[in-house]
């Protein structure tokens, strides 16, 4: 049995993940690319304070050369603009002055390394280096472009200062190198042009020279570096021709670096806090939103199965046929389906009350599910209707073999605590091939086949045929005919006489329905009753064959009459006040009437039964047990009910032609009702041998159409005058 098709979850289930994997995804995708925006940006940063503080070295370092070389030019100004080397510079015996004031000042000094004097035409007077007089000769000595510094010098405008300064290259290294006319401190020279002397000062920059000056200007790991490395980081020294001499190079401290790595375990930490927030946010988020989708499903569960029976409910059992239908046609197989409606379950919960009805409908549907396999699908689809469907190679063998076992099932009465209920049921079967048929068609189709199951004797199985169709429709519109017949009063009653079997003189008449349907004509009462009683119009029938029945009661003052009463007008519990209403306005002696009933309802609803007789005694009215014989007769109910009269069935009476077995139990009958006290009414008399027949077996009242078939109130009015004219 398939409470909760696993089908149905699947899809949810399968769903569920796949939207969960997204989101997830989607977290992560953003996750990622937040991350990758901030280090962008912070790497940014760091690079931008790299470039910076390279910036910042490169101008300190280009500072540095500048304040090299304005060192050099201002220790050459201060001893080239001296009075005392204007005077000794240019005189015969100033050599003694010139070689302690500037050669020997050579020696470890900061200021300069290299000291020479020059006349105009660049021939040397005195040259020094380190304390020593120099062994070279300056054109090998420095590059060419000391020659332009000296031109420079020599060749300055009057008013500009007569000095010049640039990197040179030396045989050495590189040095700056200075050349200023000797003259007075106040600039003024009396020599004639070509009698003029040049101070030069070199002083080279060392490689310790350039390291103590990137410790002074923080410049780190400044250093000679050859030119052709790819470093960004150096300032190139040239001199005054522009040829490169050297070039400084240091190690970049990338503060953006140092500082990108130490913010760097910050971001992460950071960033990971906000995912594993938003992760939080998330997995909450899912859960509430997975706990919303399981309520969802177990609110559809709930709402798709019956809580008394614990099987499918209506509702169910359409989604789960819908979805069997489906996988019939898809794998080919056929899909049967059979529907089942109890008979007699609403007798016992009439009698025994609804908890007892409750606790047979549980059993059923227990024993139900024992029987069917377990990939049937099975619902309790009404107050006493079921249905299993399930798929099948051979559905018809299935179907007889299935139905007959849940028949068999049913043939055992139920133990309901101290009770014991006899119910049945009636089996429709109908057949989808290969899921041809839709499931609601299936049902339609099961249906039909129950109701035609039903009507044809109950506690059977019927299939579904096409003409089914065809029969219901015409069946409906038979019933829509006859509740329009009935409201506007278009049926009529005949009488059938009843006589006394002595003198077989008329002595009352049944009244019984007839129906011309219009356009069709005379419909017979084994037709329209039963539409009536199953649709419920017996109430409103009932009433006004009895009303109209009393009405014409008045013109035979002399006569009883019989009525019918069909089972269905007890349900109603204001039926004996309609009864007693009907005398009162049609001003009829109750003591002249009798109700017939079949045993159908004694069987079925004894206490109902007897309540509703007894209220119907009170009203003084007469009772009869119609058609025994033709069912389970029972002499008991005679006693249990105390009838006031027993109809012997037409079949039993015609059964006395036979002659045999049904002439003794004929007898035995009618002997047990007499030693009862009841009389015997013997109908369908036919034939004057029957009518002798019965009345020495004992029935003291005959009816049939020996006598009269059912006439009009005309014809019965005929013959009751003409019987009281006979007998006055
Ligand atoms: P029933 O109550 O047993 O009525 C007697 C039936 O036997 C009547 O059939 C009558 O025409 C028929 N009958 C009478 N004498 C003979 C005879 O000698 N031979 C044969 N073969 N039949 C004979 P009818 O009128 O067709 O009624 C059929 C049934 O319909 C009735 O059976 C009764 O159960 C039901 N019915 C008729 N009118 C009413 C009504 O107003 N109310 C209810 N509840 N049921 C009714
Ligand atoms: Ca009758
Ligand atoms: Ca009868």
């Amino acid at each position: 049995m398939r409470l909760s098709p696993p089908r149905m979850r699947h899809p949810v289930a399968a769903g569920r993940r796949l939207t969960g994997l997204l989101m997830l995804a989607a977290f992560a995708l953003v996750v990622v690319l937040v991350t990758i925006f901030i280090l962008t940006a912070i790497n940014r940063i760091a690079d931008y304070a790299n470039r910076l503080d390279d910036d910042r070295s490169r101008q300190t370092t280009a500072g540095a050369l500048g304040t090299f070389e304005s060192q050099l030019r201002a220790t050459l100004n201060d001893y080239a603009a001296w009075d005392d080397a204007a005077q000794f510079v240019y005189a015969p015996d100033g050599e003694a002055w010139v070689k302690s004031n500037y050669g020997e000042m050579t020696v470890n000094s900061d200021l300069f390394d290299v000291a020479m004097v020059m006349d105009a035409r660049r021939q040397v007077v005195m040259s020094y280096q380190d304390g020593q007089p120099a062994g070279w000769d300056p054109h090998d000595y420095f590059d060419a472009s000391l020659w332009t510094l000296f031109d420079k010098a020599a060749s300055a405008a009057a008013g500009s200062s007569p000095e010049a300064t640039g990197f040179v290259r030396t045989t050495k290294g590189v040095a700056v190198v200075g050349v200023a006319l000797v003259r007075q401190k106040s600039g003024d020279l009396d020599k004639p042009n070509d009698e003029r002397r040049f101070l030069v000062f070199a002083r080279h920059l060392v490689a310790a020279q350039v390291a103590k000056m990137g410790q002074t200007y923080v410049v780190e790991g400044l250093q000679f570096t050859s030119n052709d490395a790819g470093s960004p980081n150096k300032v190139e020294i040239r001199n005054v021709h522009g040829k490169l001499l050297a070039t400084l190079g240091w190690r970049s401290r990338l503060p953006g670096n140092l500082g990108y790595h130490q913010v760097k375990p910050l971001v992460y930490c950071a960033l990971a806090m906000v995912g594993l927030f938003f992760l939080l946010l998330l997995v909450s988020g899912s859960n509430t939103l997975n706990r919303l989708k399981d309520d969802e499903a177990a609110a559809r569960r709930l709402a798709m199965s019956d809580r008394l029976s614990g099987l499918l409910n209506r509702a169910g059992f359409f989604a789960a046929l819908d979805e069997l239908v489906a996988e019939g046609r898809q794998r080919e197989l056929h899909v049967l389906l059979l529907y089942l409606d109890l008979d007699g379950f609403k007798e016992v919960n009439d009698a025994y009350g609804h908890a007892t009805g409750d606790q047979l409908i549980r059993g059923v549907a227990a024993g139900l599910k024992a029987l069917v396999t377990a990939d049937s699908v099975l619902a309790r689809v009404g107050g006493d209707e079921f249905a299993v469907a399930l798929l099948s190679f051979d559905a018809q063998q299935t179907a007889e073999t299935l139905s007959d076992r849940i028949l068999g099932f049913f043939d055992e009465p139920f133990v309901i605590g101290e009770r014991v209920a006899t119910i049945g049921t009636s089996i429709g079967i109908a057949i989808s091939p290969r899921g041809s048929v839709a499931g609601e068609e299936l049902v339609r189709r099961a249906d039909m086949a129950m109701y035609r199951a039903k009507e044809t004797g109950r506690g059977r199985a019927d299939y579904y045929r096409p003409e089914m169709d065809a029969e219901r429709e015409d069946r409906n519109r038979l019933e829509i005919d006859l509740r329009i017949a009935i409201e506007r009063r278009e049926l009529h009653v005949v009488y059938q006489p009843v006589v006394d079997a002595e003198g077989w003189g008329l002595i009352g008449v049944e009244a019984l329905a007839r129906w011309t349907r219009k356009g069709y004509g005379p419909v017979p009462p084994e037709v329209f009753i039963p539409i009536a009683e199953s649709t419920g119009l017996i109430d409103q029938l009932g009433l006004f064959v009895l009303h109209r029945a009393c009405d014409t009661l008045r013109h035979w003052p002399g006569l009883k009459l019989a009525v019918n009463v069909s089972p269905g007008q007890f349900r109603d519990p204001a039926f004996a006040t309609h009864v007693g209403s009907v005398f009162r306005k049609t001003d009829t002696d109750p003591s002249r009437i009798t109700l017939e009933m079949t045993e159908g309802y004694f069987i079925q609803n004894p206490d109902r039964a007897r309540m509703a007789i007894t209220m119907l005694r009170q009203l003084g009215v007469k009772i009869a047990l119609d058609d025994f014989g033709a069912g389970f007769s029972s002499v008991g109910y005679l006693r249990q009910f105390g009838f006031d009269r027993m109809k012997i069935d037409k079949s039993l009476v015609n059964a006395l032609d036979e002659g045999g077995r049904a002439v003794d139990l004929l007898q035995a009958t009618v002997a047990l009702a007499r030693s009862l006290c009841i009389p015997v009414t013997a109908e369908g008399v036919e034939s004057q041998d029957q009518a002798i027949q019965l009345r020495l077996t004992g029935c003291d009242e005959l009816q049939g159409y020996f006598f009269g078939k059912p006439m009009l109130a005309e014809e019965i009015d005929a013959m009751y005058r003409g019987g009281r004219r006979n007998s006055n």
